[in-house]
């Protein structure tokens, strides 16, 4: 693999929506950013809306040090800094041909130049500018928002330097973690292009009286493989002026396109435009968020045909709830495609237009169907791209039912040669080479496997645990398949990594198991699965060969403990991580707390007199069940150390920790030594106890709060030994392992896991 000059500094001009998140985003890969708008007072506003999102779109306050802003006027010179200058202005050709033309002038021969426009020809905005900037020129289309929408399309034009093409798409694949798509110089590229056209076939079916707003969402989300937000709350979400921004310039730029007539705004959107009911930065658009006379708040839904917001209807669509016993995505469209009931029909008038234009467009837009499919998973959240679909359905069965004009060439070919897809079956998905464990899977290299997880062999001397339960949650079998692996990498491998591909590295243990024996008062029970827990914990820690954990997503409660017992974390850079137990009403005890304790007292100098300051911060972060927003954030919060690392980009984690693996193992990986823990004894007690008693009767925390808090105290303080000593790990493994059994009979407790295991969220009893 070729390693490119890395970008050190950039500058963004404009401070828009876009660009001060694209200026955080970069500070986020450790950039130092420049953020230019008409005057500083413009560029620190715009810097201070996006910081005012949630989530923030920085990943800690060290990152979004890096963001200077100035004015174009004052700070133009300092362009000549800078590795890239991001062209992310209002979408008006003169303003940003005139600013090209002043960035010629003093940019630094190798100083790359990019838009952010979503639809102006790139060619056309280097019209006149010289050579070499022409050489540095290209396009970088960023999709709102740009920290955490995957998608890059990178356009380079006619006379775009290859390397440069190449640098730039390097970065923003390995540096800023996004899905890198190569598009070719056409009206608004590719992600926008195809799935602008299916939310304009939607929009006309909105129009036609014979489905609700509630219904098209519920058939255009989760059931077909698309974010939650489905069609009306993406578009509330992104701005109902933006949508016909984009869409107005594509029925301007299409000229004799078939279907320039999709584009073309619908007597509705142009209402709502006028009105300025334009979505969620107004507060309403095809919803609005209203307060209830309780004080609460209500979604009301948008009425089209009178202008007026109604209470929110659920759909009733027996197709749909039908589907949802199909776990396969390509199958249930296929499924709710061809029904013959109204869904069917909804999804043959919109979603088949969108398939077929794909296929006609593909070969102009793009430089594969591969790229067009990634396109829209990256870009619109789609499981599945449209060639995916149409594979999924049948190539045959789209055009039978979507009927009308001849078939384009791309279909036509698959149809002459028979083989009603796309794709040959068995080939391999789009773009295996970045996720190992995945092509992996695919070449079957799976050594063992049960329901919760398997062991996948990743080739060159490293085993992977993969788990796969639900949401990853850790019991009898992941625990065992853990086992498994460690005793198979310690024999015949060099190294272990446990990891997946899942959104969420694991949400924790499964609670189910401790409610049902706790209810049962099968103490024992209890007692020997938090010490296989633990056990299996040390024994990652104590690998003969190195043990790298991947978080990604969450990775709360047990899946934080497995983590922080590796040799060596690879997390993903969007991990949430935490020691979640006490919403639960228990404290972490399959070593976590241990561990976090260990951390805090591994350099302290032999008689310390104080050991308060350095435990208080560990009493907080499992007390306050603190959540990272981020692999940097949890560097902060002590559940990262220095040494793990972190990959930005999500599909190639478990590359990245195979290679630190190997590293590991290169460099002569020997194990740990068992250390002696500080503990403060007595002083640190009293003290937490009086923190945790204050609160109380500040109203701060509740009785129970109060009790957990206390039970965390004496742990971390190790016990209620007279005064400050040393202990051994199994030590505080003991006491962790009480103050679970004892809070496990608490009714609170259950009622906490009960609540938790019903609604996802934590109860404060
Ligand atoms: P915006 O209106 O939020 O911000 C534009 C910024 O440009 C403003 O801060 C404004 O002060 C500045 N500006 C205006 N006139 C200027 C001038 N003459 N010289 C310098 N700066 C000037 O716009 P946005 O939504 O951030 O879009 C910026 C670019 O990104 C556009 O090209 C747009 O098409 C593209 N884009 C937008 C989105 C989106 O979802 N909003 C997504 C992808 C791409």
């Amino acid at each position: 693999m070729r390693i490119h000059t890395p970008i050190r500094s950039a500058a963004v001009l404009g401070a828009g929506t876009m660009g001060a998140q694209i200026a955080a985003h970069l500070a986020n890969a450790g950039v130092r950013t420049l953020l230019l708008d008409l005057t500083v007072e413009i560029a620190s506003e715009g810097l201070k809306r996006a910081r005012a999102r949630r989530p923030d779109p920085f990943f800690t306050a060290e990152a979004a040090a890096l963001v200077t802003v100035g004015a174009l006027d004052r700070d133009l010179g300092r362009l000549a800094d800078v590795d890239w200058i991001i062209e992310a202005v209002v979408e008006q050709i003169d303003v940003k041909r005139g600013l090209l033309e002043r960035i010629d002038a003093v940019r630094r021969a190798d100083t790359i130049a990019t838009s952010n426009t979503s639809g102006i020809p790139i060619a056309a905005l280097a019209d006149g500018r010289t050579d070499t900037f022409k050489r540095h020129w290209l396009g970088t289309h960023f999709f709102n928002p740009p920290r955490y929408l995957r998608l890059l399309e990178v356009i380079p034009a006619p006379d775009t330097d290859r390397s440069v093409v190449e640098r730039i798409s390097w970065f923003a694949d390995h540096r800023l973690g996004k899905g890198v798509v190569v598009a070719k110089d056409t009206p608004n590229f590719i992600a926008n292009r195809i799935g602008l056209h299916g939310v304009m076939r939607t929009l006309r079916v909105l129009e036609s009286g014979e489905y609700t707003i509630e219904e098209i969402d519920a058939i255009t989300g989760p059931a077909i493989g698309r974010p939650s937000s489905a069609t009306f709350r993406t578009i509330d979400i992104a701005g109902i002026d933006v949508l016909g921004h984009v869409a107005r310039n594509l029925a301007d730029r299409l000229g004799d396109d078939d279907e320039r007539g999709t584009f073309e705004l619908t007597p509705l959107i142009q209402s709502l435009i006028e009105r300025r009911w334009i979505g969620e930065k107004v507060g309403q658009g095809f919803y609005q968020r209203s307060k209830t006379a309780d004080g609460g708040s209500e979604i009301l839904t948008l009425d089209p045909t009178t202008f007026t917001y109604r209470p929110k209807q659920s759909a009733k669509l027996p197709s749909l709830e039908a589907a949802r016993s199909i776990d396969d995505v390509g199958e249930r469209i296929k499924a709710l495609f061809l029904g013959s009931d109204k869904v069917g029909a909804f999804l043959r008038a919109t979603l088949g237009p969108t398939l077929l234009y794909s296929a006609q467009m593909a070969p102009i837009i793009a430089h594969s169907i591969d790229d067009v499919d990634r396109a829209m998973r990256w870009g619109f959240g789609w499981d599945l791209g449209p060639f995916e679909i149409c594979d999924a359905i049948g190539v045959r069965q789209v055009i039978d039912a979507v009927g009308g004009a001849a078939p384009p060439p791309l279909v036509e070919e698959v149809l002459r040669t028979g083989r009603n897809r796309f794709r040959d079956a068995g080939l391999p998905p789009a773009a295996p080479d970045l996720q190992l464990l995945k092509s992996a899977n695919d070449r079957q290299r799976i050594v063992r496997r049960n329901a919760g997880a398997s062991l996948v062999d990743l080739d060159d001397g490293v085993l992977a645990v993969e788990f796969h339960s639900k949401v990853n949650a850790i019991g009898g079998d992941t625990v065992q398949m853990l086992q498994a692996g460690l005793k198979e990498a310690a024999a015949n491998f060099a190294a272990l990594v446990v990891g997946n591909d899942a959104p969420d590295f694991s949400a924790g243990a499964n609670l189910m198991l401790v409610l049902l024996e706790a209810q049962e008062g099968n103490w024992d029970e209890i007692d020997l699965m938090v010490r296989t827990f633990q056990a299996v914990n040390l024994a990652i820690r104590y690998s003969a060969v190195p043990v790298i954990v991947c978080p990604a997503g969450r990775t709360l409660g047990g899946g934080c403990e497995i983590a922080v017992h590796a040799d060596r974390v690879q997390a993903a850079a969007e991990s949430y991580i935490g020691l979640v137990e006490v919403g639960v009403g228990l404290i972490p005890a399959g070593g976590g707390t241990k561990e976090l304790l260990a951390r805090a007292m591994a350099d302290v100098p032999r008689g310390t007199a104080d050991l308060l300051p350095l435990v208080q911060p560990v009493f907080e972060t499992i007390g306050f069940a603190k959540v990272s927003t981020s692999a940097e954030h949890a560097r902060q919060l002590g559940l990262l150390r220095e040494t793990d690392a972190v990959t930005m980009n999500r599909e190639r984690l478990i590359a990245d920790a195979k290679a630190l693996a190997l590293a590991r193992a290169r460099d002569g990986y020997r194990p740990p030594l068992r250390p002696a823990i500080p503990v403060g004894g007595e002083g640190v007690l009293a003290a937490l106890n009086l923190g945790v008693h204050l609160a109380w009767r500040a109203g701060r925390i509740s009785d129970h709060d109060a009790l957990i808090g206390r039970a965390l105290a004496r742990l971390l303080a190790g016990g209620a030994l007279p005064h400050q000593t040393t202990v051994s790990e199994d030590y505080l493994l003991d006491l962790e392992r009480e103050a679970f059994l004892k809070l496990c009979g608490e009714r609170k407790t259950l009622e906490r896991i009960q609540h938790t295991l019903k609604t996802g969220k934590p109860l404060r009893n």
